[in-house]
């Protein structure tokens, strides 16, 4: 679930659920003028509530903008070994 970016629902507004092909669930508040257009496909919304309190919805928003943020992790590889010239110098 993802909290809709156009009205930035926060816990205790009255919220609606649109169903995003591939993208799941979009919060927005359910006055948002997005939703008003979104109606024409009533199928595609869902009941949806703040769960285990307000606290731990807003969270979830803060955890999807650090994620968003986040540095791509490189990977270190060690290089592999036999690459050495096994004694060219002989006398
Ligand atoms: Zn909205």
């Amino acid at each position: 679930m993802r909290l809709a970016k156009c009205c930035r629902p926060v816990p205790g507004d009255t919220i609606a659920g649109y169903v995003s092909l591939g993208r799941g669930i979009t919060i927005h508040r359910a006055d948002c003028k997005n939703v008003k257009a979104l109606m024409k496909s009533p199928e595609r919304f869902v009941e949806v509530a703040w769960e285990g309190g307000n606290e731990s919805s807003y969270r979830v928003e803060l955890q999807i903008d650090e994620y968003a943020g986040a540095p791509v992790t490189a990977e270190q590889r060690p290089e592999p070994d036999g690459g050495e010239d096994p004694g060219g110098r002989a006398p």
